[in-house]
C-alpha cells in the first residue's frame, strides 16, 4: 500500500503507454515522464487525466503529402482497471456521471503511482455528455470547456470518492486543469458552512496549488467568454473576485491558475523570463512571481536497447542516479559508435520499409520531428535547395528525415507538411528526404536514437523548452538548434552540438530573420558538421560522448521532479 499522496498531478494529456493514445505530443509525454520519475523517486503522487477513449488521431498522408486524420480506439481493459464508485458534475444544469479507470505506473524500486482516468461514457448520461472523454483536443471551444469541467471539478470529486481526503498539493500541469481550484474553493466554503468563498478561502487554496505554464504561444492558453462559463457552470460571481478571475470579459484559464497558485513556473530558464513578461497584466493590481524548472525526459523510458545495454555495462548505477551519466566520458568511443550504428540501422531499415527508399548507413542523417506548426519553421532547412545540394556534393552526401502531425484544424500546418513532402523529388539524387507518417511515441523513439544530428529551428522565443533534443542527447545525438528553450542551457558549441542564428536586432522582419537563420544553418553544416562527421570521426565521437555526459545527466525528469519536490511541493 502506498503512503497518502503528497501531490495530485492534473494533466489533460498523459503519455502512459505507447499503445494508449492518451497524449498528443510533448506536454503529455512530459506528464508521463514526470509520473514515471515520481514513481522511481518514491514521491507520493496520484495523477488525474481524462480517458480519451478515441485518443488523439492517426495521421495519414496521401501521395501529395496532404494530412487526413483517422480516429483511434484502444482496448481500455487491457491496460486499466475500472474502479468502483461514481461522482457527478453539473454541466448546463444536467447531471453528468463520471467513473474512473486506474492505470498503475511502477517505479524502479517497485513503488506505484496510480493514474485516475475519468470517463463519462456511461448509459445514464445524455448522448453528447458521453462523448466528453472521447477525443483529446477534438471538438470546439464549448467541448473543451466541458472537458475542463470534467477534469478539474470531476477530478477533485473523484479523488475524494476514492478516499483521498487530505492532499497537501495540487499540481496543474498547464491551464486546462485550473477549474480544480474553483472546486477546492467551493469545498472549503461548504465545509465552513458558507454559500460563497471568501478572500480567506482563496489564500488557503493558494497555499495548496502549484501551476506549470508550458508555452508562450497564445493558442496554448484557453479562454472562454463569461456567458459561456455561466452557461456551463451556472452562476459565478466574477465581479466579487477580481483577484481570482482577473482580466474582465472572459475566463482565462492561465490567469485562473496563476491566481490560485502559490508557486508558478515555466519549463526552461528562458521560458520563465518570457512568461514573466508575457503574463504580467498591466492593471497594476496583480503581480506574479514566476520561477522556472527546466524540463527533462525519463531516461529509462526513452533509451534504445543498444545504449541501455552499453550504459548498464559501463556506467554503474545510472538508472538510480541519472547524474552518474557524466561517466559516459569514460566509455570507449568505439563502443558508443557500435551502439549508434545499431540504432541507426534499426531506424533506416524501418524508414526504407515504410517508404521504399534507399537510405544508407554511411550517410549523415539529419532528423526533424515535431508538431507541424508555423512557429516551428520546419521548412527552414529546405529553404535553399541549391545550397543543400551543394553541401551534399562536399565531403559526403546528406539524408533528412521529417515527421510530425498538424492539428486537425490547422490547415497552415498541413500545408507545411505538404511543402516538405513535395521537395523530396526536387532534392534527389544528391539529398534523400522522407516525411514519415504518424509521428508518435514509437516513431520518436526510433528517430531520436538513430539519426546523426537532431535539428530544431523554432522562431524564438516561442519554444518553451522542447524535449526531443534531450531524448537525442541520451543517445549521443548532438543538436543543431536555434538558441531557444532548453538549448540555451544545453548548448556548448562544438561540445554538445551547435547553435543556429544569433540575437536578432530589434525591428528585423520575419523574412529577414528566416533568411539569416537559414544561412547560419547551412554555414554550420558546411563548415563544421559535415567535415567533422566525414573526416574527423574521433572529434565526432567526442561530441557524442559529451552530449550524453553533459546533457543526459542533467536534462532528465529525475533531476526535474526533485526540483518540483523542493521548490513546489514541500515549500
Ligand atoms: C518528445 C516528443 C515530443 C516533444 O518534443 P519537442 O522537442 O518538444 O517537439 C512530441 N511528440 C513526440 C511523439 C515526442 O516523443
Amino acid at each position: 500500500m502506498s503512503p497518502p499522496p503528497l501531490v495530485a498531478y492534473f494533466s489533460m494529456e498523459i503519455g502512459l503507454n505507447p499503445a494508449m493514445p492518451t497524449y498528443a505530443g510533448g506536454l503529455g509525454l512530459l506528464a508521463g515522464d514526470t509520473i514515471r520519475s515520481a514513481a522511481d523517486l518514491k514521491v507520493p503522487m496520484v495523477a488525474v487525466t481524462l480517458l480519451h477513449r478515441k485518443g488523439y488521431f492517426t495521421q495519414v498522408l496521401d501521395e501529395r503529402g496532404w494530412q487526413t486524420e483517422r480516429p483511434v480506439e484502444w482496448p481500455i481493459e487491457q491496460f486499466c482497471r475500472e474502479l468502483p464508485g461514481r461522482v457527478e458534475v453539473e454541466i448546463e444544469g444536467r447531471s453528468v456521471q463520471l467513473r474512473a479507470w486506474e492505470y498503475l505506473v511502477t517505479g524502479v524500486g517497485g513503488r506505484e503511482v496510480p493514474v485516475v482516468l475519468l470517463d463519462t461514457d456511461l448509459p445514464e448520461n445524455a448522448a453528447w455528455d458521453r462523448t466528453l472523454t472521447h477525443y483529446l483536443y477534438g471538438g470546439d471551444s464549448w467541448y473543451r470547456l466541458c472537458q475542463e469541467i470534467v477534469l478539474g471539478v470531476g477530478g477533485v470529486r473523484m479523488l475524494r470518492r476514492l478516499g483521498y481526503r487530505e492532499i497537501p498539493r495540487f499540481h496543474m500541469n498547464e491551464g486546462h486543469a485550473a477549474l480544480l481550484g474553483l472546486e477546492l474553493l467551493s469545498e472549503r466554503a461548504q465545509r465552513l458552512g458558507r454559500k460563497a468563498f471568501t478572500d480567506d478561502d482563496v489564500q488557503s487554496i493558494r497555499r495548496r496549488c502549484v501551476f506549470t505554464t508550458h508555452t508562450p504561444v497564445p493558442a496554448g492558453h484557453d479562454k472562454f467568454p463569461l456567458e459561456t462559463v455561466v452557461r456551463a457552470l451556472g452562476p459565478v460571481d466574477f465581479a466579487a473576485h477580481q483577484d481570482v478571475f482577473c482580466c474582465g470579459g472572459e475566463l482565462n484559464m492561465t490567469y485562473l491558475a496563476l491566481n490560485l497558485s502559490h508557486y508558478v513556473n515555466g519549463v526552461a530558464k528562458k521560458h520563465g523570463e518570457v512568461s514573466r513578461l508575457l503574463l504580467q497584466p498591466k492593471d497594476g493590481f496583480h503581480h506574479y512571481q514566476i520561477d522556472h524548472i527546466t524540463n527533462g525526459v525519463h531516461l529509462a523510458t526513452w533509451i534504445a536497447p543498444p545504449f541501455a545495454e552499453l550504459f548498464d555495462r559501463q556506467v554503474d548505477g545510472w538508472r538510480e542516479d541519472n547524474a552518474s551519466l557524466r561517466g559516459a566520458l569514460n566509455i570507449p568511443k568505439a563502443e558508443v559508435w557500435e551502439a549508434h550504428l545499431q540504432t541507426k540501422t534499426r531506424l533506416l531499415r524501418e524508414v526504407n520499409r515504410r517508404t521504399g527508399s534507399d537510405f544508407d548507413l554511411e550517410t549523415i542523417t539529419l532528423g526533424f520531428a515535431r508538431r507541424a506548426a508555423a512557429y516551428k519553421r520546419a521548412p527552414l532547412l529546405l529553404s535553399d535547395a541549391a545550397e543543400l545540394k551543394r553541401l551534399a556534393a562536399g565531403p559526403g552526401r546528406l539524408q533528412i528525415l521529417y515527421a510530425g502531425k498538424a492539428h486537425p484544424r490547422d490547415d497552415a500546418g498541413k500545408r507545411i507538411i505538404q511543402q516538405i513532402a513535395r521537395s523530396r523529388d526536387s532534392l534527389r539524387p544528391e539529398v534523400r528526404l522522407a516525411y514519415l507518417e504518424d509521428y508518435d511515441w514509437e516513431l520518436a523513439r526510433l528517430l531520436v536514437a538513430g539519426v546523426d544530428v537532431w535539428v530544431n529551428t523554432p522562431e524564438p522565443p516561442l519554444e518553451a523548452s522542447g524535449t526531443s533534443g534531450m531524448k537525442a542527447a541520451l543517445h549521443g545525438v548532438p543538436s543543431l538548434s536555434i538558441l531557444d528553450g532548453w538549448w540555451l542551457e544545453g548548448c556548448i558549441e562544438h561540445v554538445t552540438g551547435w547553435a543556429v542564428g544569433g540575437n536578432s536586432p530589434p525591428g528585423v522582419t520575419a523574412a529577414a530573420r528566416d533568411e539569416r537563420d537559414a544561412a547560419s544553418l547551412y554555414q554550420k553544416l558546411g563548415a563544421v558538421i559535415l567535415p567533422t562527421f566525414y573526416q574527423r570521426r574521433d572529434d565526432w565521437l567526442r561530441i557524442m560522448c559529451h552530449a550524453i555526459a553533459l546533457n543526459a545527466s542533467h536534462f532528465n525528469t529525475q533531476r526535474m521532479v526533485l526540483e518540483y519536490v523542493l521548490k513546489a511541493y514541500y515549500e
